[in-house]
């Protein structure tokens, strides 16, 4: 017996048999894609409940659904004509329905919409019906119950979910025989109003879909077979990642790597449901999942799970002959910070030198001033400015306990030539970083890569 949260009396958390399957926009772009997607959901009883994205491009050229109503919504609230815009958004859902052969419904939603975009919604109401519609046609194509979520996914002011959710979805989602489409990206907030996540926030919803059902598993089918462990537009055809930890993950997607929604992790990882990044188009792919702790296969074949970079950090290291001695040194460099609003990104330290690295744009412009204030408040004997380096977060949790992996990150940029202008490893020892001048950067990352795939 569980309560209504999903706690069994003795604490532990019953996990429900059931999957959750969100479908990203590339993957419900035509009738084609719609198609790819029954089957898939048709091929495992458990994927009950489905979560899907608006209609994405079907190829460069288009548009998306979700750029079409923010346009439309923004011509209808200077008074300007939207019927371009409006023209393309009804011909895809309606393009759609016929092909599919599904009995006509989505004209009058569209009526209704277009009336309503006149009169004078707000942007998140506007942006979400993209998702909505698409719920509609998926749940009748699917013969699936359709769930609104502007009634069970409360929004609060931050943006992120608010833990009512929890139990208000999961009583809604209780029935598991019944299969569920829930639509992505909106809910509404705490006064009753429609309210999106931010944009690609559906990988947000399917994991608040996740918690909230406590699904065993968090399926995010997009249009790559899993993560890959490096960019592909520097590392030719990396190799992709089986299996992965939330915290890895973090790591990689702060440095750059694009997984899912930054806030999409954090509702399944606090319960520990696991996510499998798959691919529509290539269903027999095992993608990649992401854990919560390896399992020893993954764990024994694997040194480190990836490498991810970013050029866009600006560096200010500071010298002070003991600077040791001095207490709230640091305390008071980073309150220079602080007090220009800037966040800082890392702060590596020796006994008489720190430095800052931030993102470079919080210093465009203001340089000078945040120097400057340095120079007053703590009358360093040098200071040194690097407006643009590179950072390369190299990240794996077996790297606490294998000797080694700094050997031959480090003999790998020598033997490249790179000249590595910081090193830090991270407090959990789940990655280090080297910071390397922005021309370097592709180069070392190739070689860092190359010793660590054969
Ligand atoms: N349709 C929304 C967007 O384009 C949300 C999503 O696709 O995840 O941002």
């Amino acid at each position: 017996m569980t309560a209504g949260n999903g706690i069994a009396p003795d604490g532990a958390v019953a996990r429900s048999s059931r999957i959750v399957c969100k479908f990203g926009g590339s993957s419900l772009a035509g009738p084609e894609q719609l198609r790819k997607v029954r089957a898939i959901i048709e091929a495992d009883e458990r994927r009950r409940i489905i979560v899907p994205s608006a209609p994405g491009k079907r190829d460069t050229h288009d548009t998306k659904i979700t750029d079409l109503l923010y346009l439309c919504h923004h011509a209808a609230s200077v008074g300007a004509d939207f019927s371009g815009s409006f023209s393309q958004i009804a011909d895809r859902f309606t393009g759609i329905e016929q092909d599919l052969g599904i009995a006509p419904v989505i004209a009058g939603h569209l009526e209704q919409f277009q009336a309503a975009l006149a009169r004078g919604v707000t942007a998140d109401y506007a942006a979400s019906r993209g998702e909505h519609f698409c719920g509609l046609l998926l749940a009748a194509w699917l013969g699936a119950e359709f769930v609104d979520p502007a009634e069970f996914v409360i929004i609060g002011p931050n943006g992120l979910v608010d833990s009512q959710t929890w139990a208000l979805l999961g009583d809604r989602l209780g029935d598991e025989s019944v299969r569920y489409v829930i639509p992505g990206f909106y809910g509404r907030d705490t006064e009753g109003h429609v309210r999106t996540f931010s944009r690609g926030g559906s990988d947000v919803s399917g994991a608040v879909a996740a918690r909230a059902a406590n699904a065993m598993l968090y399926e995010n089918w997009t249009d790559v077979s899993g993560l890959l462990m490096a960019d592909p537009r520097i590392v030719d055809k990396p190799r992709p990642m089986e299996e992965v930890t939330y915290s890895e993950i973090r790591e990689l997607s702060y440095m750059g790597a694009s997984v899912l929604h930054d806030e999409a992790m954090a509702p399944v990882r606090e319960v520990g449901i696991p996510v499998n990044i798959r691919n529509t188009n290539a269903p027999s792919h095992p993608g990649t999942r992401i854990v919560a702790r390896l399992s020893p296969e993954v764990e024994a074949s694997t040194q480190i799970a990836g490498v991810a970079g970013k050029t866009s950090f600006a560096m200010i290291t500071i010298g002070k002959n003991l600077m040791n001695r001095e207490v709230g040194f640091v305390y008071r460099l980073l309150g220079v910070f602080e007090h220009n609003g800037i966040p800082f990104e890392h702060c590596p330290s020796s006994i008489d030198s720190v430095s800052v690295i931030v993102e470079s744009n919080w210093l465009e412009g203001r340089s000078e001033q945040v120097l400057e204030e340095i120079r007053r408040t703590l009358e360093p004997d040098e200071i040194d400015f690097v407006p643009s380096i590179a950072l390369i977060a190299i990240v794996g949790e077996g790297m606490a306990r294998t000797p080694g992996i700094a050997a031959k990150v480090f003999t790998a940029l020598a033997a490249a030539g790179v000249n590595v202008r910081l090193i830090n490893q991270g407090a959990s020892e789940l990655n280090i970083i080297v910071g390397v001048a922005p021309d370097d950067y592709p180069a070392a990352v190739r070689a860092i890569y190359g010793a660590f795939v054969a």
